[in-house]
């Protein structure tokens, strides 16, 4: 046993939420220490680029006709209010004065932006400093700048260090053990504790365990080092009540996407998607509504579906340039298809940068885009059964000449095939980590599972978000990083007025 370590508040993970709780509960003057296993702040949301909000002053600047009503009722809707209504109504509200908070410390945002065409316009990407264009892991200025604002405010960040248990001592929090830098156990005693340790998408047992995913086989998920679901152990220890995770799904062509990134962008257009069986199963011109995608692929045959291209495909987008584009990885044309395809079947290296790295070593070299003469010879590299897949490709072709009577995709996106070489991606369920897992209410204090609270317990961030229902909603774009930030902000505050009320 080492030395005492003594706060009002601790907080378990310095990541998104947790930095921003421990900047709100030291603003209202509380001591604060934060336990922080790695050696940053920001957590995953450092490879992120921005938050969502509603009736920010950007949107009112950019004209975005899009309110605090609209979006409590777009996703009270989305999740037929199997989620915290007044949860939900909370975070909304809290949104846009978050950002106008955030701006006290320093951090920019370059405006609010939509995900893809059919979302709403309300990520607010952050901008890095000297550049006027979203950029892959913009978002780790903005917790650069909380970090800094927390040590101002006093804030002990111990890093390396890690969080073991959280103290009870007659139904109330007492304190967490923990492991220092050093290696050593000691015991840090408190009033309240926010755990905010990001969930579980770094812990490939409790995935399969919990989600039914092999990782690494059907699902190839962002595994943030760091984000094993110990909060969660911690916190059920405690008494805490479960709710049902889910994965913050999304898709990719593992080796490819976010690597060889016209090679990918390419294959994640409106075009014909088959599984195994050579069937269509999706209407391709959803596909940029990553989560939807990955749902569809994840119901079909070894969880893995291809999307397919040809020559002329190829020459109508160096025509016209890509039916969809990106904001984060900005691909508009396929000028650089030719030399990413070569030096990807020869083995070789793309310009890789942004968030290239994050991507596991091995599935670098399992081959997931294929170039074939013949539909022969694509269902033999495949696997995809050749006698559906000629049937799906003939009945595809006529539907291009008149209408797509299986799935209704629009007219302009439907593209015959059979110019040329074929090009085919296989692609597989992924995410961006875990969501949800502990019970909490509308302050996001934890409750046992009787809807009781726990006193002096609290839960924020990913551990505590369970307000997507099934799937996470992408019509909102920013939305994971932002219920971090805000429900974070909420635990801070509401933290300080526990041990300033009667209940301590
Ligand atoms: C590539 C990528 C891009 C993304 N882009 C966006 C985006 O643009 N917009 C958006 O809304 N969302 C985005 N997200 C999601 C966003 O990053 C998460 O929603 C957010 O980081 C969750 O915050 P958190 O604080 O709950 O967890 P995290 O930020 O992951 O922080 C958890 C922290 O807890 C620490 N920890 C864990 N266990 C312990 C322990 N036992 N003791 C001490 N410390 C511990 C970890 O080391 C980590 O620092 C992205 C995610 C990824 C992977």
């Amino acid at each position: 046993m080492g030395t005492m370590l003594e706060a009002d508040v601790i907080v378990i993970g310095g990541g998104a939420s947790g930095i921003t709780a421990a900047v709100a509960a030291a603003e209202k003057d509380a001591s604060v220490i934060v336990l922080e296993k790695g050696s940053t702040t920001g957590g995953a949301a450092n490879m992120g680029m921005g938050i969502f909000a509603v009736e920010s002053k950007y949107q009112k600047a950019q004209l975005v006709d899009f309110t605090k009503e609209d979006a409590f009722n777009l996703l009270m809707n989305y999740t037929h209010w199997r989620v915290d209504a007044r949860l939900v109504r909370k975070y909304m509200e809290q949104s846009s004065n978050t950002i106008d908070w955030l701006e006290t410390m320093g951090i920019e945002f370059l405006g609010a932006y939509k995900y893809f065409e059919k979302s709403t316009q309300t990520w607010h990407v952050v901008k890095t400093r000297g550049s006027n264009a979203p950029a892959e892991r913009a978002a780790s200025n903005m917790f650069r700048a909380l970090t800094e604002r927390a040590e101002e405010l006093g804030v002990q960040i111990k890093y390396n260090t890690k969080a073991t248990n959280i103290l009870m001592k007659s139904g109330y929090v007492a304190g967490v053990e923990l492991v220092d830098e050093t290696g050593e156990t000691v015991m840090a005693e408190c009033n309240a504790v926010i755990v905010a340790t990001g969930g579980f998408g770094d812990n490939p047992q409790m995935i399969h365990d919990i989600l039914g995913y092999d990782w690494g086989k059907d699902l190839h998920s962002f595994r943030i080092p760091g984000v094993q679901g110990e909060g969660l152990r911690m916190l059920w220890e405690a008494g805490a009540g479960r709710t049902a995770p889910t994965m913050e799904l999304t898709y990719t062509t593992p080796g490819v996407t976010d690597i060889f990134k016209t090679l990918s962008e390419t294959m994640r257009q409106p075009n014909l998607m088959v599984n195994l069986d050579g069937y269509r199963f999706y209407n391709e011109e959803i596909m940029s509504n990553t989560v939807y995608t990955g749902n569809a692929i994840s119901l079909q045959r070894e969880r893995m579906a291809f999307t397919i291209i040809d020559d002329s495909i190829l020459d109508t987008y160096r025509k016209t340039g890509l039916d969809y584009v990106t904001v984060h990885h900005n691909i508009k044309t396929v000028d650089k298809w030719d030399k990413e395809i070569d030096s990807y079947l020869s083995g070789g290296q793309s310009e890789t940068a942004g968030l290239a790295e994050l991507h596991n070593e091995n599935q670098k070299h399992q081959q997931n885009v294929y170039v074939a003469d013949t539909l022969e010879e694509l269902s033999e590299l495949t696997g995809i059964n050749l006698k559906n897949l000629k049937e799906t490709i003939e009945e595809y072709n006529k539907a291009c000449n008149e209408s797509d009577q299986m799935f209704f995709k629009k007219q302009k996106y439907m593209k015959p095939l059979g110019g040329g070489k074929y090009y085919a991606a296989r692609h597989y369920p992924a995410g961006y980590g875990s969501l949800g897992g502990v019970r909490t209410n509308d302050k996001m204090e934890v409750l046992d599972p009787s809807s009781i609270k726990i006193p002096g317990l609290y839960a924020s961030g990913t551990d505590a978000c369970n307000i997507y229902g099934d799937s996470y909603c992408f019509f909102l774009p920013g939305n994971t990083m932002s219920f971090a930030v805000n429900s974070g902000r909420m635990a801070g505050y509401n933290a300080v007025d526990y041990m300033d009320s009667d209940e301590f």
